[in-house]
């Protein structure tokens, strides 16, 4: 709560005061990592391109599969160890490349291969260049991801660095929709590792000013409401019935600002399904709530106050209502040494001509970082892929002006964490 005081400055603020506290304190940029990353952008971009033409929604499994090949193909280039890991509850497939070198530092980098688009995508929403933007569907979220992990190796690499004990990159194929077939390994692979790096977008230039980093997101749940009534003929004994659907919608209006008195929590209703026909009055209906939590502890008084309250007043007397919740992605909190670690990057940032780097306090939206910070172990910081916006929307993009800044960012950081003694 502290850092989102701290650092909830609009975009433009930060700019201002980073130039001015940045300018002189900057240390000098490394110029052969820069020239690298420089370099690397044509070739950044065709990655780019290649894994755009690979529709990869998160039901289309052989396009994952085919990502899958793409990336394991790069990292064996890179002399990683590589394997493919199947999912705990699917037949989607993870990717895993570790890399050994002579120095200390044990650091994961993860991305996901899959997005949200249905099959088909490309026909309406085609990859294309216009000005400083490129266009796809997932190429922000998060294929620009899985681009600047595998050439910031190569960048790296090219350098001749080999100052860290493991890297290991692990590539997801289930994030947009829980990483339930992912989410375990990636907490225990994370406690392994003294740092984990987490490769989703940051918010474009033309929306947020400045190029950021993550410090927070929330976690995910699902609450169920049911509600068990009785069926009756609605025209000719409806008072011989419990109408389930209308004690449902007493039961939403009730809970629909629970989550506004637990710190920590929301709560929004968003499905619900009741009946059948319409001259019965229902026995059943059941609703659904999105539940985003920012705290460990949230869930647990969510799941009291969502009973407590149900159990409060009845509009129908005789229905039975039922509340449960299922906790999905805990949530990401940078903490401390996620803390030490987004201003070691935005030191670096500051080293190209006093660039600025923001710190987004927090997200709405869950991300694989949760599984990793829950590890409890590693250092985490997440939003280090490629700037960009329309995620899960129309239009997708990535700002090309990001990925030079964004392999110098993972290139130096790396290099940086393996200096520590
Ligand atoms: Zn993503």
């Amino acid at each position: 709560m502290h850092l989102m005081k701290k650092f909830l400055l609009t975009p433009c603020l930060a700019a201002v005061a980073l130039s001015l506290s940045f300018g002189a304190l900057a240390q000098k940029r490394d110029d052969a990592i820069f020239a690298a990353a420089q370099a690397a952008q044509p070739a950044v971009i065709d990655t780019l391109h290649k894994l755009v033409l690979i529709e990869s929604g998160s039901a289309n499994i052989a396009g994952i599969a085919r990502v899958a090949d793409f990336a394991q193909a790069r990292l064996d280039a890179l002399g990683a160890k590589t394997e493919r890991i199947k999912t705990s509850n699917s037949e989607r497939v993870m990717v895993k490349g570790v890399l050994k070198g002579q120095g200390r530092l044990k650091a994961m980098l993860i991305a996901h291969m899959d997005t949200v688009y249905a099959d088909g995508i490309l026909a309406t929403q085609p990859y294309k260049l216009d000005g400083n933007r490129l266009y796809g569907p997932g190429i922000a979220d998060d294929k620009g991801g899985i681009a600047v992990i595998l050439h910031s190796l190569a960048v790296l690499q090219s350098q001749g660095w080999n100052d860290f004990a493991t890297l290991t990159v692990l590539f997801n194929p289930d994030e947009e929709i829980g990483s339930g077939g992912s989410g375990a390994l990636i907490q225990s692979l994370a406690a392994e590792h003294d740092v984990v790096l987490s490769y989703e977008p940051t918010a474009a230039k033309s929306m947020a000013k400045v190029e950021g980093v993550l410090l927070a997101a929330a976690g995910t749940a699902m609450a169920t409401m049911e509600v068990k009534g009785k069926a009756s003929h609605a025209g000719a004994a409806p008072d011989e019935g419990r109408n389930a659907l209308i004690e449902l919608s007493h039961q939403m209006l009730a809970t629909e600002g629970i989550a506004k008195g637990i710190a920590g929590a929301q709560l929004n209703w968003t499905y619900a399904q009741a009946g059948s026909v319409r001259n019965q009055i229902p026995e059943s209906a059941v609703a659904t709530a999105d539940v985003r939590l920012l705290k460990p502890d949230a869930a647990e008084k969510l799941q009291a106050a969502l009973v407590a309250k149900t159990q409060e007043s009845r509009r129908v007397p005789d229905t039975h209502v039922h509340v449960k919740l299922e906790v999905g992605r805990p949530p990401y909190v940078a903490g401390e040494r996620g803390m030490a670690l987004a201003q070691r990057a935005r030191a670096i940032y500051a080293e190209l001509d006093g660039r600025p780097l923001f710190f987004h306090p927090v997200t709405g939206g869950g991300t694989d970082a949760g599984f990793a910070s829950g590890s409890g172990k590693a250092a985490v910081l997440e939003s280090l892929g490629l700037a960009g916006w329309g995620f899960h929307a129309r239009d997708e993009y990535i700002e090309i002006d990001s990925i030079v800044p964004r392999l110098y960012l993972t290139a130096r950081l790396l290099q940086d964490l393996g200096k520590q003694p």
